[in-house]
């Protein structure tokens, strides 16, 4: 399984500026590096190309791949299924380029099973409450939806200790400078892994306890729409 070389494997829960970091990651360093455009179930929204931001599949043809074998990881995320074709990662290795994975932690848990010498990061915001405000002023979003986000960001604190590296999205600037000098030129990023799993250990004891969260619960038990 050693043709998996030099894949990039970047998690972040949703409101953390995960894309914003990659793609300008992609645009300064086209020479470098290449997205793994993964294939998916979900409907194309506006703005988006098929074979660019995905491949846009059915449900029938996504089993298929998996059924046979072709896919390095795939996982639900939020009620649609994503997937990394082992297909695309043939073909990026093969420009010499590093490959770059945008997947969930579900898809990590699977994928480090046999592409153990990936260099995995994850994206942490600088508080649950700023990552709130982040998923807000997209506002693109339900409060049903946002929810449903939050809820996943929990699941992925949770397996925080499957990564090896950490970088906090304080500010774009500064992360973008952690995560092109990890990636692109091999120094690891200021964070300890010892102080993110600290971190994410707060997040988790705030998910459990924070009133804001338990009132924005409530809402959503209440079905308030906005
Ligand atoms: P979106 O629908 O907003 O494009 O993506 C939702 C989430 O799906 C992203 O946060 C991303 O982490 C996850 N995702 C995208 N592609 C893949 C993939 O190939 N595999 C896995 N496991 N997750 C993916």
């Amino acid at each position: 399984m050693t043709q998996f070389r030099n894949v990039y494997v970047v998690v972040a829960p949703s409101g953390t500026g995960k894309t914003t970091l990659n793609n300008r990651l992609l645009s300064d360093y086209p020479e470098h590096i290449e997205m793994s455009v993964s294939c998916t179930t979900r409907k194309i929204r506006p703005g988006e190309t098929e074979g660019v931001n995905y491949h846009f599949v059915t449900k029938e043809r996504f089993e298929n791949l998996v059924s046979s074998h072709e896919m390095l990881e795939w996982a639900n995320v939020h009620g649609n299924l994503y997937g990394t074709a082992i297909q695309e990662i043939n073909r990026i290795s093969l420009t010499g380029k590093k490959i770059l994975l945008e997947i969930d932690y579900q898809g990590w848990k699977q994928a480090k099973k046999i592409i153990s010498d990936a260099v995995a990061v994850f994206i942490l915001p600088p508080s649950l409450e700023e990552m709130w405000r982040r998923l807000e002023s997209r506002g693109t979003d339900s409060l049903q939806v946002r929810w449903k986000r939050l809820q996943s960001a929990k699941k992925e604190f949770e397996s925080s200790n499957d990564y090896e590296f950490f970088i906090v999205n304080e500010t774009i600037e500064s992360a973008y400078n952690a995560l092109s000098d990890l990636i692109i030129h091999g120094k690891s990023p200021p964070l300890s892994k010892d102080a993110a799993l600290e971190m994410t250990r707060k997040f988790l004891f705030e998910f459990e306890n924070a009133a804001w969260i338990k009132d924005i619960e409530k809402q959503v038990l209440e079905g308030k729409h906005e």
